[in-house]
């Protein structure tokens, strides 16, 4: 969702912060949709691409490279068992297309089983995996069709963040009843219901974002997703990850999204994040799954090139000797905080949520009807952030939600500074 009255001409970017044509510096609290995971134009990273650059800029996959072996190496100790085979690929789009591929194959089933509110890509596959309806009724994505018009998903038990019912009262609840949940009980049973119309062994998989993004950073009520898992391989489906946009440190606590839901899947899918800017993308999976892929053809030109792989391996590097994932812990827990105090100050926050760098604030009408703010009203706000020099995302069914996803790198300060600056943007639509 483009929100700007004229484009914002970016000329210039530095860690967290960009520049435009006019001078003006901005703190990117967005990252390029959640993807310059380390800084823009980091250092350590841009030496590492100009490296490679002069040295070698393709083969194909049909000949190695050093760059590749090293990376294989550096992902791979930071996945657990079975988690052993890695392919690459240049987008989240085409990891999960692969991955879905891969599920198909491995099970000879067909049928994969999606979240509502899920956003897995836009190519022709994953827009069948993807269920935010107002993506899938755009007729530029080929299909114009409604998510219960999609013969080969079956809808999960997740309502949209609009169901007044389900996620934000359900995300309440959950934050404050570590252990049990009604909502995941409620939860479980649709899924149940779900899996009960699809004939024992039919189910080649499940795709689910540890915590979903472009829905507006909607999390699971606890122990559902592990509980889900359970449900989906007792049908013999496999189940996959997408961690386009909660790997790599960002939820703070963990590695991987997965891992704050104690699960491990048998598919990972990475993209954004991995290479900081640089198109990459990667799917690991385990070694029985990968083997059948003898049965398919699957080939990609630009999958594993050396100068992603040099890049992606900068990441990695920054990531841990800048101790990022520990910041997302920090900063984000700081930002939830201070977030907090603005949702208890403004009527039009209906809710503060997520986890590390990963936040949704929920503009609503008021409190107690829980409507989404009016288009006009939240844009007026994105604006009047933008001006005083803050840039947020947007996400969400009625793009309601700002998503907060920065550069792993931000600091105390910049939160500070970026809440002084919604609070005044808020208190001037409250006005
Ligand atoms: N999965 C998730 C969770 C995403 O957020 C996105 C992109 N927003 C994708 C997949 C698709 O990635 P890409 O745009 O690189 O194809």
């Amino acid at each position: 969702m483009t929100f700007y009255k004229k484009p914002l001409l970016i000329h210039q970017g530095y860690m967290q912060w960009l520049w435009d044509f006019e001078g003006q510096r901005y703190l990117d609290l967005f990252a390029g949709i959640v993807t310059v995971s380390v800084g823009h134009c980091h250092p350590r990273v841009t030496v590492a691409a100009q490296k490679q650059l002069s040295r070698l800029w393709h083969t194909t996959s049909i000949y190695m490279h050093p760059p590749i072996h090293e990376y294989a190496e550096k992902l791979m100790e930071l996945l657990p068992d079975p988690l052993k085979v890695l392919f690459l690929a240049n987008s989240g789009s085409e990891a999960n297309d692969l991955a879905a591929m891969l599920a198909r194959v491995y099970t000879g089933s067909f049928d994969i089983v999606t979240f509502r509110g899920g956003y897995h890509g836009v190519s022709p596959y994953t827009m069948g995996l993807t269920a935010i309806s107002n993506w899938k009724q755009s007729m530029a994505n080929g299909f114009g069709c409604h998510p219960t018009m999609c013969p080969d998903v079956f809808r999960g038990p997740w309502g949209g963040s609009h169901c007044r019912d389900s996620p934000v009262q359900t995300i309440r609840t959950c934050n404050c009843c570590p252990g049990s949940c009604d909502a995941k009980d409620k939860y479980i049973l649709q899924l149940k219901d779900v899996l009960s119309t699809c004939v024992p062994k039919q189910i080649a998989g499940f795709i689910a974002e540890p915590i979903q993004g472009v829905n507006g950073t909607v999390q699971y009520p606890k122990g559902f997703l592990k509980e889900a898992y359970q449900l989906i391989r007792e049908k013999g489906g496999v189940c996959i990850a997408d961690e386009v946009q909660t790997g790599f440190g960002r939820t703070g606590s963990h590695y991987w999204g997965f891992q704050t839901h104690d699960v491990i899947p048998d598919i990972v899918t990475m993209a954004k994040g991995i290479g900081n800017g640089f198109p990459m993308a990667a799917v690991v999976t385990t070694p029985e799954i990968a083997k059948s892929l003898t049965q398919a053809h699957h080939f990609n030109t630009f999958g594993g090139n050396p100068v992603a792989c040099a890049v992606g391996s900068a990441v990695l590097d920054v990531i841990k000797d800048d101790g990022l994932q520990k910041n997302c812990e920090n900063i984000g827990t700081y930002f939830l905080v201070e977030l907090g105090k603005l949702r208890d100050e403004f009527e039009s926050i209906g809710d503060v949520r997520g986890k590390g760098l990963m936040i949704g604030v929920e503009m609503v009408k008021d409190k107690t009807s829980r409507d989404p703010l009016p288009q006009e009203e939240i844009k007026q706000i994105w604006e009047d952030c933008k001006d005083m020099g803050v840039l947020l995302g947007a996400g969400g069914i009625y793009s309601q939600t700002f998503r907060i996803k920065p550069p792993m790198c931000i600091t105390k300060e910049d939160v500070d500074f970026a809440v002084a600056v919604f609070h005044i943007a808020l208190q001037r639509h409250e006005e």
